[in-house]
């Protein structure tokens, strides 16, 4: 299908692009999930889209209400242009350390965007999530989303992201990387994959090392989106009810350096400009199908573009103010070559 007759209808069918160069060497083939080409640039329009449409169907968001979400960005920016589209108000709350071009983005669409500290336990008054509930609360027709808990988010996965990559690989999909913050994509994706294709399907969760769903740490991190982290002084850790880790066969963890290496030779290499998370699934799956013979098919979903990052770690000052190296060297032939 390339005529739509809404934008909302523009969501989902993403392409599956395979990788050449950067795949180069490696026995299976590998394709990327290219969820920047949603409307509002990554994964998280589909689960947007299906979430306002529950809370419409189930009466928790009635026309002139309020859309009510704590993201650190893309989430929002699906619910923004949903919510333009059709005609609510969107107030998001995120923290100062989402990247200056998705807030942009969010007010373009005419979102209100409240800066709150991201670091503050969960459990805190003064926490995102705590300020988002109380505004909920407090305002008239407001719904408050909760990407976390609310299963119209992986819903969306099984009911089309699973389904696009099955009948895209026409059922040749072996393994399928994907990173995990809500866990929605990974869940209603995982899900499907494995049911369809009785169990054979591989289900892979791409994780930051210092990440707990890989059993890190949970100290602070730098790749957005990817991941669960622990305030020091968070009581106790709660995870997402969004993520069914029963679909997970087992997770990778990945150093952001090599994330960030992955999405810049990404860039040099393809052509295809991918964000920080989107590093971390590729470095998962190129460590995976090194292990992997011809007859494996390895997927890999990218969850959103690098234009979002070019003042990160597109940005070689960036890189080195927060103490990583610069671009990996340049692939292809060099001038001892010739
Ligand atoms: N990468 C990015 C850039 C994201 O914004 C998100 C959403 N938090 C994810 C990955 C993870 O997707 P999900 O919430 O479906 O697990």
């Amino acid at each position: 299908m390339a005529r739509y007759e809404s934008v909302l209808d523009a969501i989902g069918a993403t392409p599956l692009i395979r990788l050449t160069r950067a795949a180069e060497g490696l026995r299976p083939r590998v394709y990327v999930k290219a969820e920047w080409q949603n409307p509002g640039g990554s994964v998280k329009d589909r689960a947007a889209l299906s979430m306002i449409r529950r809370a419409e169907a189930d009466g928790s968001l009635r026309p002139g209400g309020t859309v009510v979400e704590v993201t650190s960005g893309n989430t929002g920016i699906g619910l923004a242009l949903a919510a333009a589209h059709l005609g609510y108000r969107m107030v998001v709350f995120t923290g100062s350390q989402t990247s200056r071009e998705k807030r942009d983005q969010l007010a373009a669409y005419g979102a209100e965007v409240r800066l709150v500290d991201a670091f503050v336990p969960r459990d805190h008054p003064d926490s995102m999530r705590s300020q988002g509930l109380r505004f909920a609360a407090e305002t008239p027709g407001a719904w408050f989303v909760d990407q976390y808990d609310n299963p119209a988010n992986p819903a969306t996965h099984y009911a089309t992201t699973g389904p696009e990559i099955w009948a895209d690989t026409a059922g040749a999909v072996t393994h399928f990387v994907a990173t995990v913050g809500t866990g929605g994509t990974i869940s209603g994706t995982g899900r499907y994959l494995r049911e369809v294709s009785g169990g054979r399907v591989r289900v892979i969760g791409a994780d930051p090392v210092t990440s707990v769903y890989s059993g890190g740490d949970g100290s602070q991190k730098y790749i957005e989106g990817a991941g669960h982290f622990l305030h020091p002084e968070a009581a106790a850790d709660v995870w997402p009810l969004a993520l069914d880790s029963g679909v997970i066969d087992r997770y990778v963890a990945v150093e952001d350096q090599d994330a960030i290496d992955a999405v810049r030779r990404l860039a040099r290499t393809e052509g295809i400009l991918a964000g920080g998370s989107s590093g971390v699934a590729l470095a998962a799956a190129f460590r995976v199908a090194e292990h992997l013979t011809e007859d494996d098919t390895v997927v890999a979903l990218l969850p959103d573009s690098g234009r979002a990052y070019l003042s990160t770690y597109f940005n070689d000052g960036w890189l080195a103010a927060n103490g990583f190296r610069g671009p990996a060297p340049a692939q292809g032939p060099t001038a001892a070559d010739h």
